[in-house]
């Protein structure tokens, strides 16, 4: 049977977009279809346009409260928002522009509509308009993506109770912002309405914020949050939001000891719990693919799910819910259904954008020592690099973990200036192997942020030179 396309990916984010680009540049004739937005919902409501606004938010922090240390005097700052939204809305257009210009020139057909499946080998794809029409294909990629997830009794109505899709629009301005979730988004927007001004409290139900960190990350994390003036309740569920006239009314109970009581008013209540798989819409049953229960696709090592010739990338099928888990995913899959050599067993860094950033790679203490590991660890604080101060960014500190029996390099925490760029070399020595020694035996540029990473690394052995080692 001849069907219309070799592949045809289900989703235009960083996962769909990437894989459909390396498919049509290794010959294959594909296409791409996207219900909504090309780039996603990192390009269009996630990554980017929260980029965007943590940037000039931070740049806005730091004229007033460093660059006058720096002996940099300006007169009165003020933060011109619908012109930081448009500034936003240029850097989308360009990008998403972009993504749909390199899929079109690299010559994948591009399809504008809603995808679900008739039967394991054609597809329905309906426009905004209700127009629809078949094609079939000898492979799918299911690369959806995910959505925010809502709280039962929480009804979001994008006005006073958001989402992060309405959190990256600042100008409504909320002067108090109840975020609840000190997960990623709720940390990075919460982050970025403190900086610009607004009272902002976060709510998390666990003991902790961003629970998945080191545990000495989560704690520097926390401190420093709460010395910008974000106040974080932990332990803590929201039982009941009033929606008024003039703003939200909000019930919080403990969830366990210690935790938050009181009832409370507040302009807007952004919903930062986690995000949902984007399955139900497709059909999947009908194209014979398992989903789990919580709605996530299920995949085997080589992203292949129960139906040997459809395949799943990205949020949709869970794990690290990372725009550049999604993208390699693609890559490597186009590179698979082309022939080729792919390259499934991959570390994945993480960063969360708040001030200072957090980024890491590998394991965690935690995790380390349940693996079995006896560990040595080596943290240095940017408090002695040059550059963190002549930055005047010198908060925060970079912890090395290894394994003191083999000395392998484990894990890779940094929470500091620039830790997201910082992490990329660790990500590369874990990819390659490295011992700690290996590690050690780097030479970094003087002076740069990097100096902390190679103190670090040398702490593990109690060899840092500009620390005490203990
Ligand atoms: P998505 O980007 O969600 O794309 C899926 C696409 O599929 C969408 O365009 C959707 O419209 C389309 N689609 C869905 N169903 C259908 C259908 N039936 N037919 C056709 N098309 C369909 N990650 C990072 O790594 N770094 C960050 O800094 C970061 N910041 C974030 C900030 C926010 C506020 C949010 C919400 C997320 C952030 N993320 C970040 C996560 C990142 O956005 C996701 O991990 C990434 O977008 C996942 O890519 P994906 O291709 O799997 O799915
Ligand atoms: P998350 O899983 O990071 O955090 C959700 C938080 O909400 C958790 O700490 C959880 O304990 C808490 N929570 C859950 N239910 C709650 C309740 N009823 N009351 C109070 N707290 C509750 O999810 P997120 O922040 O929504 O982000 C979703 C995903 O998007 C992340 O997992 C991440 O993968 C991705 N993301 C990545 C980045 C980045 O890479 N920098 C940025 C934003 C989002």
């Amino acid at each position: 049977m001849a069907f219309d396309y070799q592949v045809v990916v289900i989703g235009a984010g960083p996962g769909g977009y990437v894989c459909g680009i390396r498919l049509a540049q290794l010959g294959l004739k594909c296409a791409v279809v996207e219900k909504q937005y090309w780039g996603g919902t990192c390009l269009n409501v996630g990554c980017i346009p929260s980029k965007v606004l943590l940037d000039a938010s931070h740049l806005y922090h730091h004229i007033k409260e460093v660059a006058p240390e720096q002996g940099i005097v300006v007169g009165e700052v003020k933060v011109d928002l619908k012109k930081l939204n448009q500034h936003k809305l240029n850097i989308v257009k360009r990008l998403t522009g972009g993504v749909k210009l390199l899929l079109e020139k690299n010559g994948a057909d591009l399809i504008f509509g809603a995808a679900s499946f008739v039967d394991p080998h054609t597809l329905e794809i309906t426009t905004p308009e209700g127009k629809s029409q078949r094609i079939t294909a000898e492979k799918f990629v299911v690369a959806t993506g995910s959505t925010y997830r809502t709280l039962p009794g929480l009804g979001i109505d994008g006005k006073r109770v958001i989402s992060s899709d309405e959190g990256i629009d600042p100008t409504d301005f909320p002067q108090r912002l109840l975020v609840i979730g000190g997960g990623y988004i709720g940390m990075e927007l919460g982050s970025v309405y403190n900086a610009l001004g607004a009272e902002v409290v976060v709510v998390e139900f666990l003991p902790e914020i961003l629970a998945t960190l080191d545990q000495d990350i989560r704690k520097e994390a926390a401190k420093l949050f709460k010395r910008q003036g974000i106040e974080i309740r932990t332990n803590t569920k929201v039982t009941q939001v009033k929606t008024t006239s003039k703003g939200v009314k909000v019930t919080m109970e403990p969830a366990a000891e210690g935790g938050f009581a009181g009832s409370e008013s507040f302009d807007k209540v952004l919903v930062a719990v986690g995000r949902v798989p984007n399955t139900e819409d497709l059909a999947l049953d009908r194209a014979g693919v398992k989903v789990d229960e919580k709605g996530f696709v299920v995949v085997d090592e080589h992203l292949t799910t129960s139906q040997p010739h459809i395949y799943a990338i990205g949020d949709v099928i869970g794990g690290a819910m990372l725009a550049h888990k999604a993208s390699h995913e693609g890559y490597q899959l186009a590179e698979k259904l082309a022939g080729n050599w792919a390259h499934f067993d991959f570390t994945v860094p993480a960063a969360v954008f708040t001030f200072p950033e957090i980024a890491y790679v590998g394991m965690t203490e935690e995790e380390a020592k349940e693996k079995g590991h006896e560990i040595k660890t080596g943290k240095f604080s940017f408090g002695a690099n040059g550059r963190a101060l002549s930055l005047g960014e010198a908060d925060g500190f970079v912890k090395v973990i290894g394994d003191a029996k083999t000395d392998e390099l484990l894990g890779v925490h940094i929470i500091g200036p620039h830790a997201s760029d910082l992490i990329n070399e660790a990500t590369m020595a874990l990819l390659f192997g490295a011992s700690c020694e290996d590690f050690q035996a780097a030479v970094r540029i003087h002076p740069t942020l990097g100096e902390a990473v190679h103190e670090a690394a040398l702490g593990v052995d109690g060899k840092m030179i500009h620390a005490i080692n203990r």
